[in-house]
Protein backbone atom coordinates (compact mmCIF):
# COMPACT_ATOMS: atom_id res chain seq x y z
CA UNK A 1 0.00 0.00 0.00
CA UNK A 2 1.32 3.55 -0.84
CA UNK A 3 0.42 6.53 1.85
CA UNK A 4 0.93 9.96 1.25
CA UNK A 5 0.77 12.36 3.56
CA UNK A 6 0.41 15.98 2.57
CA UNK A 7 -0.39 19.49 3.95
CA UNK A 8 1.21 22.79 4.13
CA UNK A 9 4.70 23.95 4.98
CA UNK A 10 3.99 23.89 8.79
CA UNK A 11 1.13 21.01 8.91
CA UNK A 12 4.00 18.62 10.38
CA UNK A 13 4.05 16.27 7.78
CA UNK A 14 7.53 15.20 7.85
CA UNK A 15 7.59 14.24 11.97
CA UNK A 16 3.93 12.06 11.12
CA UNK A 17 5.74 10.41 8.20
CA UNK A 18 8.25 9.61 10.67
CA UNK A 19 5.98 8.49 13.77
CA UNK A 20 3.67 6.35 11.10
CA UNK A 21 6.74 4.39 9.77
CA UNK A 22 8.29 3.66 12.77
CA UNK A 23 4.92 2.38 14.79
CA UNK A 24 4.42 0.37 11.75
CA UNK A 25 7.74 -1.08 11.60
CA UNK A 26 7.02 -1.95 15.65
CA UNK A 27 3.73 -3.74 14.54
CA UNK A 28 5.68 -6.16 12.23
CA UNK A 29 4.95 -4.59 8.57
CA UNK A 30 7.41 -4.27 6.46
CA UNK A 31 8.04 -0.02 5.67
CA UNK A 32 9.62 2.06 3.45
CA UNK A 33 9.59 6.14 4.19
CA UNK A 34 10.23 8.02 1.12
CA UNK A 35 9.98 12.14 0.39
CA UNK A 36 9.29 14.00 -2.92
CA UNK A 37 11.39 15.69 -4.13
CA UNK A 38 14.17 12.69 -3.75
CA UNK A 39 17.89 12.41 -3.44
CA UNK A 40 18.32 11.33 -6.98
CA UNK A 41 20.41 14.09 -8.46
CA UNK A 42 16.92 15.64 -10.33
CA UNK A 43 15.53 15.89 -7.02
CA UNK A 44 18.80 17.80 -6.26
CA UNK A 45 18.97 20.10 -8.30
CA UNK A 46 15.16 20.57 -7.71
CA UNK A 47 15.95 21.65 -3.88
CA UNK A 48 18.99 24.33 -4.94
CA UNK A 49 16.17 25.85 -7.45
CA UNK A 50 13.24 25.55 -5.00
CA UNK A 51 15.58 28.35 -3.11
CA UNK A 52 15.55 30.46 -6.45
CA UNK A 53 12.66 32.25 -8.20
CA UNK A 54 12.40 29.69 -11.98
CA UNK A 55 9.59 28.94 -14.01
CA UNK A 56 6.92 27.03 -12.41
CA UNK A 57 6.73 25.08 -15.80
CA UNK A 58 10.51 23.73 -15.95
CA UNK A 59 9.89 23.26 -11.77
CA UNK A 60 6.60 20.83 -12.66
CA UNK A 61 8.84 19.09 -15.61
CA UNK A 62 11.40 18.78 -13.13
CA UNK A 63 9.24 17.05 -10.21
CA UNK A 64 7.09 14.77 -12.60
CA UNK A 65 10.54 13.51 -13.92
CA UNK A 66 11.63 12.78 -10.72
CA UNK A 67 8.36 11.18 -9.21
CA UNK A 68 8.74 9.17 -12.57
CA UNK A 69 11.89 7.07 -11.30
CA UNK A 70 10.47 6.91 -7.65
CA UNK A 71 7.27 5.27 -9.42
CA UNK A 72 9.55 2.94 -10.38
CA UNK A 73 11.13 1.99 -7.38
CA UNK A 74 7.78 2.31 -5.30
CA UNK A 75 6.16 -0.11 -7.70
CA UNK A 76 9.01 -2.61 -6.99
CA UNK A 77 8.30 -2.24 -3.47
CA UNK A 78 5.05 -2.72 -3.20
CA UNK A 79 5.22 -6.08 -5.05
CA UNK A 80 7.93 -7.41 -1.79
CA UNK A 81 5.05 -6.28 0.20
CA UNK A 82 6.40 -3.13 1.63
CA UNK A 83 4.00 -0.35 2.71
CA UNK A 84 5.32 2.59 1.50
CA UNK A 85 4.85 5.97 3.43
CA UNK A 86 6.04 9.51 1.57
CA UNK A 87 6.39 13.12 2.81
CA UNK A 88 4.47 14.80 -0.20
CA UNK A 89 3.40 13.41 -3.87
CA UNK A 90 2.02 13.77 -6.97
CA UNK A 91 -0.64 15.84 -5.39
CA UNK A 92 2.02 18.72 -4.17
CA UNK A 93 2.64 19.60 -7.80
CA UNK A 94 -1.13 20.01 -8.00
CA UNK A 95 -0.74 22.37 -5.73
CA UNK A 96 2.18 24.48 -6.04
CA UNK A 97 3.27 23.57 -9.81
CA UNK A 98 0.04 24.52 -11.10
CA UNK A 99 -0.53 27.96 -9.00
CA UNK A 100 0.06 30.05 -12.65
CA UNK A 101 0.15 27.14 -15.22
CA UNK A 102 -2.92 25.19 -14.15
CA UNK A 103 -4.24 21.62 -13.25
CA UNK A 104 -4.62 19.99 -16.54
CA UNK A 105 -1.04 20.63 -17.34
CA UNK A 106 0.31 19.41 -14.58
CA UNK A 107 -1.89 16.35 -14.54
CA UNK A 108 -0.90 15.33 -17.75
CA UNK A 109 3.07 15.68 -17.31
CA UNK A 110 2.41 13.54 -14.16
CA UNK A 111 0.32 11.11 -16.10
CA UNK A 112 3.11 7.92 -15.60
CA UNK A 113 3.49 8.60 -11.93
CA UNK A 114 1.97 6.52 -9.30
CA UNK A 115 -0.84 7.76 -7.22
CA UNK A 116 -1.24 6.62 -3.82
CA UNK A 117 -3.69 4.18 -3.02
CA UNK A 118 -4.55 6.98 0.32
CA UNK A 119 -4.12 10.11 1.12
CA UNK A 120 -3.73 11.51 4.06
CA UNK A 121 -4.23 15.67 4.66
CA UNK A 122 -2.95 17.48 7.71
CA UNK A 123 -5.24 20.44 7.38
CA UNK A 124 -3.51 23.12 9.54
CA UNK A 125 -4.68 26.99 9.91
CA UNK A 126 -2.68 29.26 8.54
CA UNK A 127 -1.96 31.25 11.64
CA UNK A 128 -1.11 27.94 13.71
CA UNK A 129 1.73 27.01 10.32
CA UNK A 130 3.20 30.54 10.54
CA UNK A 131 3.98 30.16 14.02
CA UNK A 132 5.34 26.62 13.94
CA UNK A 133 7.51 27.68 10.48
CA UNK A 134 8.64 30.72 12.30
CA UNK A 135 10.06 28.50 15.70
CA UNK A 136 12.04 26.26 12.58
CA UNK A 137 13.23 29.97 11.33
CA UNK A 138 11.73 29.22 7.97
CA UNK A 139 9.97 32.25 6.77
CA UNK A 140 6.52 31.74 4.86
CA UNK A 141 4.11 34.06 3.33
CA UNK A 142 0.49 33.84 4.50
CA UNK A 143 -1.59 34.15 1.46
CA UNK A 144 0.98 31.56 -0.16
CA UNK A 145 -0.09 29.12 2.59
CA UNK A 146 -3.95 30.27 2.35
CA UNK A 147 -3.63 29.37 -1.31
CA UNK A 148 -1.74 25.95 -0.75
CA UNK A 149 -4.45 25.22 1.75
CA UNK A 150 -7.84 25.98 -0.33
CA UNK A 151 -5.93 23.86 -3.59
CA UNK A 152 -5.55 20.75 -1.48
CA UNK A 153 -9.26 21.69 0.02
CA UNK A 154 -10.70 21.40 -3.43
CA UNK A 155 -8.30 18.15 -4.03
CA UNK A 156 -9.03 16.29 -0.78
CA UNK A 157 -12.83 16.72 -2.12
CA UNK A 158 -12.30 15.42 -5.84
CA UNK A 159 -9.82 12.63 -4.75
CA UNK A 160 -11.22 11.51 -1.33
CA UNK A 161 -8.32 12.29 0.51
CA UNK A 162 -8.56 11.69 4.78
CA UNK A 163 -8.41 15.00 6.15
CA UNK A 164 -7.05 15.15 9.53
CA UNK A 165 -6.97 18.11 12.04
CA UNK A 166 -3.59 18.92 12.37
CA UNK A 167 -4.30 21.72 14.92
CA UNK A 168 -4.07 19.39 17.22
CA UNK A 169 -1.02 18.70 19.19
CA UNK A 170 1.43 15.70 17.55
CA UNK A 171 0.26 13.00 19.81
CA UNK A 172 -3.37 13.41 18.78
CA UNK A 173 -2.10 13.91 15.52
CA UNK A 174 -0.27 10.97 15.17
CA UNK A 175 -3.01 8.66 16.66
CA UNK A 176 -5.74 9.46 14.18
CA UNK A 177 -3.49 9.02 11.40
CA UNK A 178 -3.15 5.41 12.95
CA UNK A 179 -6.61 5.00 13.24
CA UNK A 180 -7.06 5.69 9.60
CA UNK A 181 -4.34 3.41 8.39
CA UNK A 182 -5.02 0.89 10.46
CA UNK A 183 -8.67 0.62 9.60
CA UNK A 184 -7.13 0.14 5.77
CA UNK A 185 -4.84 -2.17 6.39
CA UNK A 186 -6.71 -4.52 8.23
CA UNK A 187 -9.39 -4.73 5.45
O1 LIG B 1 8.33 19.30 1.99
P1 LIG B 1 9.37 20.36 2.13
O2 LIG B 1 9.17 21.21 3.33
O3 LIG B 1 10.77 19.82 2.02
O4 LIG B 1 9.15 21.30 0.87
C1 LIG B 1 9.98 22.41 0.66
C2 LIG B 1 9.26 23.45 -0.19
O5 LIG B 1 9.07 22.95 -1.50
C3 LIG B 1 7.90 23.81 0.35
O6 LIG B 1 7.94 25.13 0.79
C4 LIG B 1 6.96 23.68 -0.83
O7 LIG B 1 6.26 24.87 -0.99
C5 LIG B 1 7.86 23.43 -2.03
N1 LIG B 1 7.32 22.43 -2.96
C6 LIG B 1 6.90 22.82 -4.21
N2 LIG B 1 6.38 21.89 -5.07
C7 LIG B 1 6.30 20.59 -4.74
C8 LIG B 1 6.76 20.19 -3.47
C9 LIG B 1 7.28 21.13 -2.60
O8 LIG B 1 6.95 24.01 -4.53
N3 LIG B 1 5.82 19.73 -5.63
Amino acid sequence: MYICIEGIDGAGKSLQVKLLSEKLKKCGYKVIQIKEPTDSEIGKLIRKLLRKEVNNALMTLLFAADRIILSEKIKKLLKKGYLVISDRCLWSSFVYQSIDIGEDWVEEVNKYALKPDITIFLDVDVDVAMKRCEKKEIFENSSYLNKARRKYLQLAKKHNFIIIDANNDIKTVHNEILKVIAAKIQK
